[in-house]
């Protein structure tokens, strides 16, 4: 297992060209090639495939074929391959790790949380699906009852650009091992690391079971939730294509999960120790570049420490290293693009108009050699709750902090946006804890440590963070539908209904 080699950038060896991958074969798209750059230097990476409708209908049928087989493979031996594909994944890393980093602009470090949880998704479906079938079957009067698990059968999967390799890993693993078929299709900003883990994938499982059409969303992702012969929808991203992927799978009556945005609230109580909790904080709403749906980026402190936690916040902020994106001691680097990152000045912008207060940050850094780049400064703003730069999703290292004086103040603060992913809060006082976590409106509450993800933990989101849940047994029966069959000994005597 290679987990602590460390590669530079040459040696990632990548394709020339990524195609589309249908029926274990990587082939050639019909609508050509899109450039896929480096995020901070500009350089091109490789050409990824600007897929269309003729490669979607392709994959779609190559799913399609490859389901009967797929869903009667026994569940030992699929739990077997996802146990193989998580240990191709774990021995691939450190490269993966690297085309990630080069591919969205993110620090090098935070892939190591990133392929932990991926690799975990295989292995913890590898197990859950075997317990998955303990099921309700019983004797009833003059028979037996049987209640079955089935395969949905394919699964069109649309992911984000921001953490490629865990997206993947969220959306593949249940839907495999409850015996679907799929067509992925990831983000056109950041999909190498997925493309090559593709063709990891398809040396292990029958062709036709995983396929995968990169290109633009209004033209591959589009060509996909439209495909007549699609049997779910499972989509990460904006609330706003989450709605369109939803409006569709009403009109079609098709099972649907929508993992959306989110605005976290972080409470801080008055009694905690206060540099343990500004590192917390400071973690909750800087990793990921600020560029994820749970990030903590709405801080709401206690009137009685505002002041001394707000200057230690901005002291931390000083101190993190804004730098390359593959040198290993970066903590933040670039965002992934141009749009990404006048969208977060622009907030700047607005937060300033709006009468918000920038305590630090809010400018673009220039690092050497990455001037293409997109790094942000860490960013605190003193705002109101009701603001925009408190309410919207902003995707860059930035938080707003405002502070409260009651709990129920706090709770109805924290509450009152759109989004309800997530939510953290920090005290020393579990009856504290539990009530607020009680009273949140958000899919998972981080109790003294923020994005304390643990295996098996159901992940989703409240209000217009999403419908569904992910990471957990619960997204085995997302991809499953139940069938009961009532078996009878004897038929019912003649003359019993006539
Ligand atoms: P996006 O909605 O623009 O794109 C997401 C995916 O949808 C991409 O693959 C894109 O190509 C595709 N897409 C775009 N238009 C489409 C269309 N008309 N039909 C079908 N597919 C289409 O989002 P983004 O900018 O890539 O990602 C950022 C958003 O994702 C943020 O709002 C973030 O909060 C959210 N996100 C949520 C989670 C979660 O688990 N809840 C995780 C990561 C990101």
């Amino acid at each position: 297992m290679e987990t602590t080699r460390q590669w530079n950038t040459a040696e990632v060896n990548l394709d020339k060209k990524y195609g589309p991958q249908i029926n274990g074969e990587m082939v050639e798209p019909v609508n050509g090639y899109i450039n896929a750059v480096n995020a901070s230097t500009g350089e091109v990476l490789a050409q990824i495939g600007r897929g269309g409708k003729e490669d979607i209908d392709k994959a779609v049928g190559a799913a399609r074929a490859a389901f009967p087989a797929w869903a009667e493979t026994p569940i030992e031996e699929r739990s077997m391959l996802l146990n193989k594909i998580a240990d191709a994944l774990d021995e691939n890393q450190e490269r993966l790790k690297l085309i990630e980093s080069m591919d969205t602009g993110r620090a090098i470090h935070e892939f190591d949380l990133d392929y932990k949880l991926a690799i975990n998704q295989f292995r913890y479906f590898a197990g859950a699906i075997l317990t998955h079938y303990e099921g309700e079957s019983r004797p009833v009067d003059n028979g037996y009852l049987i209640t079955k698990k089935e395969p949905l059968g394919v699964c069109a999967q649309i992911i984000p650009w921001n953490v490629p390799m865990i997206m993947a890993s969220f959306k593949l693993a249940p839907a495999l091992a409850a015996g679907n078929t799929l067509v992925l299709k990831p983000a056109e900003d950041a999909c190498i690391s997925v493309l090559e883990f593709g063709k990891i994938i398809s040396e292990i499982l029958p062709n036709g079971v995983v396929n995968m059409v990169p290109g633009i969303g209004d033209e591959a992702g589009q060509a996909l939730i439209d495909h007549p012969d699609i049997d779910k929808l499972a989509f990460t991203g904006s609330v706003p294509v989450g709605r369109l992927v939803g409006k569709t799978a009403g009109e079609r009556l098709l099972p649907v999960t929508l993992e959306l945005g989110g605005k976290a609230p972080h409470i801080v109580f008055p009694d905690v120790d206060i540099d343990t909790a500004v590192e917390n904080a400071t973690l909750g709403y800087t990793f990921f570049n600020g560029e994820s749906c749970i990030l903590g980026t709405r801080l709401l402190v206690h009137d009685d420490i505002y002041d001394e936690f707000t200057e230690k916040l901005i002291e931390r902020a000083k101190q993190i290293k804004i730098g390359p994106p593959t040198d290993r001691s970066t903590r933040l680097a670039s965002l992934i693009n141009e749009k990404q990152g006048e969208k977060v000045l622009n907030y700047f912008d607005i937060a300033r108009e709006e009468g918000a207060k920038i305590l630090y940050g809010g400018n673009r850094v220039t690092v050497p050699g990455h001037e293409h780049g997109y790094f942000i400064e860490p960013t605190i703003i003193e705002a109101e709750p009701n603001m925009r730069i408190a309410q919207e999703e902003i995707f860059g290292p930035a938080a707003t902090i405002t502070r409260w004086n009651n709990v129920e103040e706090v709770i109805k603060m924290a509450n009152d946006v759109e989004y309800g992913l997530a939510a953290g809060i920090m005290t020393e006082n579990m009856e504290n804890a539990f009530v607020v976590a009680n009273k949140l409106e958000a899919g998972s509450v981080w109790i003294n440590s923020y994005f304390n993800f643990q295996t098996g933990a159901p992940f989703g989101g409240y209000k217009n963070s999403g419908v569904g849940r992910e990471y957990s047994k619960q997204a085995l029966n997302e991809y499953s539908q139940l069938k009961t069959i009532v078996a009878a000994y004897k038929r019912p005597p003649l003359g019993t209904f006539l």
